[in-house]
């Protein structure tokens, strides 16, 4: 086993058995060759889908000061409305990344 820090081991989870681990999320056992840590496997994949994926891209609406009171008041709440939609959009796609992952 390599005497340096960046190498540790881990215990198999497939076949119990010491191999060595780069702590990295796509390091397999050197003895069955499964993932030695497939949760971060996992979830390593579901934030590469996140990162991958496009933020929505949600054009806010303007408020000008010299509008109506009335005006502004709708504005924002349509711009509220805008960003919940972004909100909720992103997290749903969070979640769908993360169970299909
Ligand atoms: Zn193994």
């Amino acid at each position: 086993m390599p005497d340096s820090p960046l190498f540790a081991s881990k215990k198999c989870p497939s076949c119990f058995q010491w191999s060595t681990w780069q702590q990295k999320p796509d390091d397999r056992c050197e003895h069955c060759g499964n993932l030695l840590d497939p949760q971060a496997a996992k979830s390593a994949v579901a934030r590469e889908k996140v990162a991958n994926q496009k933020t929505p891209s949600v054009i806010l609406m303007e408020i000008n000061p010299e509008d109506a009171p009335l005006t502004r008041f709708l504005k924002t709440i349509v711009r509220g409305g805008q960003l919940a939609f972004a909100a909720i959009l992103s997290f749903i796609m969070w979640v769908v990344a993360a169970v299909a992952g």
